[in-house]
């Protein structure tokens, strides 16, 4: 019965977010030039990534921030920065990830940032490692008003956590979950969801992890493939899986050239503002403008943000950094949910 409210409550505030002032029509708008394959249009992006920090506080060994191979200064967004960003989207925006690199928990204000959304009806998911030690995060997550938290658990043994994450917090995590599961309780929200990523050393863990699932009494577990290549790294494949079908596909997999509609639908803002294509560009290199400081419409419109959606339509199988993608089939990246 408390999943169904809660999963109730997250379906509204995403119906509350659509309808929101002009943000449907907005919408349609968005979908009707994707599908009339426009490169310069009006509407604005209906998926909002926002980043609130780069840093982190774990150091997994399948993230580039974790592996200390991320270029881009360490930085976390400040509240005005975030405000400033979020009234550009006010009329567009129906979903914000808030998270991109980094443990988004760092950054001393976010919870203003997630209240500040909510105020404005936008569907707010956040995703954590849910590594931390001052408890007074348990109350802030449970009810600040976020809509879906994300906790990359990752491993379900201590053992596989101390050799991916190269930490001994397995323990301190599965704590955390079960008190924000407690702090919860007799209120509607948030999902919570947490995520397996199916290496090589946990590729046989699965029914481990339905079991605890179901034990921590969360609304969610998904088993995620792993991803190795990276920009600026050498790929670990010893992290692969060897069961096959664990394995994401690349764009090399893929015998026909797929469209891909982020380029229309959503946009990517980096701790410093800067504006990107997609979570793919972790290091920053398509950087098409300042969100800060210029006005998010002219960026999107500019000559660079055109030119890269008519290179999607044309020729993705060219750009670089579409080359490492693995979005071409999205739902080919999990393995299951619970
Ligand atoms: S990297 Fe993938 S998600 Fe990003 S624009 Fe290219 S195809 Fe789309």
């Amino acid at each position: 019965m408390r999943s169904i409210v809660v999963l109730l409550t997250k379906y509204s505030a995403l119906v509350k977010a659509i309808f929101y002032k002009k943000r449907f029509f907005n919408a349609l708008s968005t979908v009707v030039s994707y599908i009339l394959k426009k490169d310069r249009f009006l509407a604005l992006p209906l998926f909002v990534q926002i980043e609130p920090t780069n840093r982190c506080n774990l150091n997994c060994s399948l993230c580039i921030t974790g592996l200390g191979k991320l270029r881009r200064p360490k930085r976390d967004m400040s509240f005005r920065e975030f405000t400033q960003i979020i009234d550009q989207f006010e009329e567009s925006i129906i979903y914000l990830v808030l998270y991109n690199l980094g443990e988004p928990l760092l950054n001393t204000q976010l919870y203003d940032m997630i209240k500040y959304a909510k105020k404005k009806k936008i569907f707010v998911r956040l995703s954590s490692n849910g590594y931390f030690t001052e408890k007074k995060h348990i109350k802030d997550i449970v009810n600040c008003g976020l809509d879906e938290l994300i906790i990359s658990l990752d491993c379900v043994s201590p053992q596989n956590y101390l050799k991916y994450k190269n930490s001994h917090s397995f323990y301190d995590v599965i704590n955390n979950i079960e008190l924000i599961i407690k702090e919860r309780k007799g209120k509607h929200g948030p999902f919570i969801n947490v995520q397996l990523l199916l290496i090589r050393d946990n590729e046989e863990d699965i029914s481990q992890f339905r079991c605890l699932v179901r034990r921590l009494g969360v609304d969610k577990g998904l088993i995620k493939k792993p991803r190795v290549n990276f920009p600026g790294v050498i790929p670990d494949t010893s992290f692969l899986p060897l069961n096959s079908k664990y394995i994401r596909k690349s764009y090399k997999d893929f015998n026909r050239i797929r469209e891909c509609i982020r380029p229309w639908i959503s946009t990517v803002i980096l701790s410093d503002g800067s504006v990107v294509p997609c979570c793919f560009d972790m290091q920053g290199e398509y950087n098409f403008g300042d969100t800060i400081n210029l006005n998010f419409r002219q960026i999107w419109n500019s000559d660079r943000y055109i030119l890269f959606r008519s290179q999607i339509l044309t020729d993705s199988n060219h750009i670089s950094l579409c080359q490492q993608c693995s979005v071409k089939d999205f739902f080919d990246n999990f393995v299951g949910r619970l």
